[in-house]
C-alpha cells in the first residue's frame, strides 16, 4: 500500500512539474516585453489569447495521453485466456501446452473449437469443455503467458512493471507522461510530440522578441527570458529527437521495445535483423497507426510475413539450383 502511494505521489509530482513548466513559461512570455505583451499594451488580444489557448490545449493533450488506456491486455479480451480457465485445479502440470498444441495444428487462425476435445499428452487424457474457452481465438502464438499477471500475452505485448499490466504493441513506459505507450495511445503520443515541438518553437520565437537591449544591466533585465530559453532549448532537443524516432517507428511499424531488445524477443529471434515481420508497407503502416482503433491481429501479419519469407527462400534456393544446373550443363 505504501509503495502504491509513493508511485501515485511520484506520478502526480511529475504531472505537476509538467504543468508548472508550461504555465511558468507562458507567464514569463506574457509578463516580459515580448510581442504578446506589446500587443496587449496596444489592446490587441488575438495573438495573446491564441497563445494561451494553444498552451492550455497542450496541457489537456498531455493529460489525455497520460491518463488513457495504452492498450492493456484485459481478462475479457477475446484473444486472452485466463490460465485458471484451462488449468485443472487438481493438476499441477502446465496445461497451456495442451491448449496451444491444439491451436498450432490449425495454424493459429480463427479456430472453431469442438464441444469436447479430448487430448492425450503422455499418459494423461484431459477433457476441455468449450464453454470455458472462446470460440474465436487469435494471437495465440508465440505460446506465452505473462508470469506476472497470468494472462495469455498476444504477440508484440509486454508486461510493464510500472503499470502492472501487459500492454499490446508495447513501445515503452514514458516517465514524463507517467504512462505506457502502446497500441491505443501511440498515435496520441506522437501527436503530443508534434504539438509540443510546434509550441516550444513558437515560444522560443516569442521570447526572442522580448529581450531588452540595455548595455548596463542586460542579465538582470532578461534573466527570466534567459532561464525560459534554456529550459525550452533542452526540452526542444528532447522532444524533436523523440518526434523523429517515433515518426521513423510509425512509418516502418517498429516499436522501441522490439528495436532495442530484438535479440531477447522470442518471435524475432532467428529473423534477419534487416527484416521486420510486421511491416505492412509505408502507406498501410501509417494508416494502421493513425486510423485503426481496434486491437490489431499482429499474429496473422507475422505468420503471413514468415510464410512469404519461406517462399522467397525456397524460390532463391530453386533459382540457385537451376543456375548451378544450367552452369554444369553448359
Ligand atoms: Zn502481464
Ligand atoms: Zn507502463
Amino acid at each position: 500500500m505504501a509503495s502504491m502511494r509513493s508511485i501515485n505521489l511520484s506520478v502526480w509530482c511529475t504531472r505537476l512539474v509538467h504543468v508548472s513548466i508550461t504555465i511558468g513559461i507562458c507567464l514569463v512570455l506574457l509578463i516580459n516585453n515580448t510581442v504578446l505583451r506589446q500587443q496587449l499594451n496596444m489592446g490587441l488580444v488575438i495573438l495573446p489569447i491564441t497563445y494561451i489557448l494553444v498552451t492550455v490545449s497542450s496541457i489537456v493533450l498531455y493529460f489525455f495521453v497520460a491518463c488513457m488506456d495504452p492498450g492493456f491486455v484485459k481478462k475479457g479480451d477475446t484473444d486472452v485466456i485466463e490460465i485458471k480457465l484451462i488449468v485443472d485445479e487438481d493438476d499441477e502440470s502446465d496445461d497451456i501446452s495442451l491448449y496451444d498444441s491444439r491451436h498450432s495444428l490449425t495454424n493459429g487462425y480463427d479456430v472453431e473449437l469442438q464441444n469436447n476435445v479430448e487430448e492425450t499428452v503422455g499418459e494423461k487424457t484431459k477433457m476441455l469443455n468449450s464453454k470455458n474457452v472462446p470460440t474465436r481465438c487469435f494471437n495465440l502464438e508465440p505460446h506465452q503467458r505473462c508470469g506476472l499477471c497470468g494472462l495469455q500475452r498476444p504477440i508484440r505485448a509486454r508486461h510493464c512493471r510500472d503499470c502492472n499490466h501487459c500492454v499490446r504493441k508495447f513501445d515503452h513506459h514514458c516517465p514524463w507522461i507517467t504512462n505506457c505507450v502502446g497500441e491505443r495511445n501511440h498515435r496520441w503520443f506522437w501527436t503530443f510530440l508534434f504539438y509540443e515541438t510546434m509550441l516550444i518553437s513558437w515560444s522560443i520565437y516569442i521570447s526572442i522578441t522580448g529581450y531588452e537591449s540595455s548595455k548596463t544591466d542586460w542579465v538582470s533585465q532578461n534573466i527570466f527570458l534567459v532561464l525560459a530559453d534554456i529550459v525550452m532549448g533542452i526540452l526542444l532537443l528532447v522532444v524533436v529527437s523523440l518526434f523523429c524516432i517515433h515518426t521513423y517507428m510509425l512509418v516502418n511499424n517498429h516499436t522501441t521495445w522490439e528495436t532495442i531488445s530484438r535479440h531477447r524477443i522470442s518471435y524475432l529471434k532467428g529473423i534477419d535483423s534487416s527484416r521486420n515481420p510486421f511491416d505492412l508497407g509505408i502507406c498501410h503502416n501509417i494508416a494502421t497507426f493513425f486510423c485503426y482503433f481496434k486491437p490489431y491481429d499482429w499474429n496473422v501479419v507475422y505468420k503471413k510475413s514468415n510464410d512469404s519469407s519461406d517462399t522467397n527462400v525456397q524460390l532463391q534456393i530453386s533459382e540457385s539450383l537451376s543456375e548451378i544446373h544450367y552452369t554444369s550443363e553448359t
